[in-house]
């Protein structure tokens, strides 16, 4: 009797730890499928690390496949951006720590103004000439110049490309119903933009590029396209509206790292929320709630293991999770699937989404740093 326990039997070899991989592919099929829907031009969206899938990943992927322009919330991610190669024109918008008009140049990013007051800072600098897009409200109060504002920030721009401080490429809106079809409930903002651009050209601020479609009005609204849509849930594989079936561009494994036998009537995890009905294997994954696994799950969840689907077994930990494999004992350093755009047994990211009550753009930006990054 000089059997190895079973903690010494997991150490004795090297498991691949937990990996989220991206899948450039899938973002190209993506691009494909929003170009079947517009020839307007396509904006890759790669605000948030491009929704955790890695933003040059993302946007190397997307233009290689015919996105013409960038998009990103900060100067910051547009220069990183640049530092990756990427040539094509990048807006950003929003400029969590202000607009930096040198950085801006240095970046060649263009920026979005959304008040008269962030417009009248920009001038205030004897900066660079800085390409702007006039961001106004179109009907969601958030972000955006509120419509009774209009005519001052048209007034200010026109001042400002007299001066050469700034030169207007374009206009932008938002729109307020991103996750279902609704071409009726778009309407208003569709005439808000209508509106805001005629404003602009009759500032003799020309015809500046009008954009105001992000991926629920590019897949399902052409009457929002206007020349350029801005794209990127639909970039990862998440189709809001629900009406397209798009590409999953991620794939998240973890090993197992522990694989006990439980007899029924076994509490797991803590507070023993769940009890083995029979007896069965428990095999441990190193993903926990740290890791971007939501701790709030429907009992459906669960995990992919050799093309079988197991269900998550008790409370999500901060490092770990419980799978109850029934009568089937996997070793040590199996591989897991918890997510993946493999169909059968493993789950999508839209099941997570379903098991969370969150939608799957949460669990994509939701998985934590110390997951391995790779690319397929
Ligand atoms: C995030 C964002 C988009 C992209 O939206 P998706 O629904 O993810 O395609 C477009 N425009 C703006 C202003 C955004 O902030």
């Amino acid at each position: 009797m000089n059997r190895a326990p079973v903690t010494l039997q997991r150490r004795s070899g090297a498991l691949r730890p937990p990996a989220l991989q991206t899948l450039p592919v899938a973002v190209t099929g993506n691009v494909a499928k929003v170009r079947a829907r517009t020839p307007s031009t396509i904006m890759a969206v790669v605000k948030a690390d491009g929704y955790g899938h890695g933003a040059a990943t993302v946007a190397k992927a997307a233009v290689a496949a015919g996105a013409g322009w960038l998009g990103t919330t900060s100067v910051a991610e547009a220069s990183a951006l640049r530092a990756a190669g990427l040539a094509v024109p990048i807006l950003t918008w929003l400029h969590p720590s202000g607009i930096d008009a040198e950085a801006a140049a240095a970046a060649r990013a263009d920026v979005a103004v959304g008040s008269v007051d962030e417009l009248g800072a920009l001038l205030a600098r004897t900066a660079p000439t800085v390409r702007v897009h006039l961001h106004v409200d179109t009907g969601m109060s958030r972000g955006g110049c509120p419509r009774g504002e209009w005519d001052e920030l048209i007034g200010l721009a026109q001042r400002g490309q007299r001066a050469r401080r700034v030169r207007v490429v374009g206009v932008m809106g938002h729109l307020a119903l991103a996750d279902r079809a609704d071409p009726a409930a778009n309407a208003p903002a569709v005439a808000g933009m209508r509106e805001a651009q005629q404003a602009v050209r009759a500032a003799g601020l020309g015809s500046p590029l009008a954009h105001l479609a992000a991926t629920s009005g590019a897949l399902t609204d052409p009457a929002t396209h206007f020349c350029m849509v801005r794209v990127g849930a639909g970039l990862v594989g998440i189709d809001p509206s629900g009406t397209v079936e798009m590409h999953g561009a991620s794939r998240l494994t973890a090993p197992i790292v522990h694989t006990t036998a439980a007899p029924a009537g076994t509490p797991v995890g803590y507070a023993g929320t769940y009890v083995t009905e029979r007896a069965t294997h428990l095999s441990v994954l190193p993903v926990g709630y740290a890791d971007g696994i939501p701790r709030e799950l429907s009992p459906r969840a669960g995990v992919e293991i050799r093309g079988r689907r197991f269900p998550v077994a008790g409370r999500v930990s901060m490092d770990q999770i419980v799978i109850d494999t029934g009568a089937a004992s996997f070793p040590a350093g199996t591989s897991a699937t918890v997510f993946g755009p493999d169909g059968g047994a493993t789950p999508t990211i839209g099941d997570w989404a379903r098991w969370a009550g969150t939608i799957p753009h949460t669990i994509v930006t939701g998985i934590g740093s110390r997951v391995k990054r790779s690319t397929a």
